[in-house]
């Protein structure tokens, strides 16, 4: 896991000015590099979410994204990504995948109907067919027509879902 810091370090100074889209290829790059010891550590540790993530983000085309949409302040988060250093490999894999999903994701401004927050994304279910609006500060989840849903296991939704959608965001 040290290794894999390091190199996260040297790629990020390398960049310097860094853009969302360039800080967003070196963290798919890295998790790339390091597939088979996450793949072995989620089997072993029986960890079924993380697993279908790595799928996710391993397979990712970021053409098909709306990437750095989430307002969130990129030069921060990078710069905050190389002073620290995790202490465990879950916790590292954690902050790579987090990452990974808060630059691919649809951020609308829509305003949330339970807590008028306006940071709604825009997720998917796993078989990628329905759209979900999620708010992050309440967690509410709702469907296309307006219906709560119970939270599942979401992904950013990509351009091509986003533009086929009839709630216009
Ligand atoms: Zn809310």
């Amino acid at each position: 896991m040290k290794d894999m810091w390091i190199e996260l370090k040297k790629e990020v100074l390398i960049l310097r000015d860094t853009t969302p889209l360039r800080f967003l290829e070196c963290l798919i790059y890295l998790i790339k590099n390091n597939q088979n010891i996450l793949m072995t550590f989620f089997t072993k540790e029986k960890l079924e979410t993380d697993m279908f993530i790595l799928k996710f983000i391993t397979q990712l085309d970021i053409k098909d994204y709306y990437v750095g949409s989430t307002g969130n302040d990129y030069e921060l988060i990078i710069k905050k990504s190389i002073e620290e250093e995790p202490t465990d490999y879950y916790s590292f894999w954690k902050f790579l995948s987090n990452m990974v999903l808060d630059l691919v994701v649809f951020v609308t401004d829509k305003v949330c109907p339970n807590c008028k927050s306006d940071h709604l994304r825009v997720l998917t279910d796993r078989e990628q067919i329905n759209i979900y609006l999620y708010c992050e500060t309440c967690f509410l989840c709702i469907s296309e027509v307006g219906e709560n849903v119970e939270e599942k296991e979401l992904l950013p939704a990509n351009i091509q879902l986003i533009q086929s959608c009839k709630c216009n965001f």
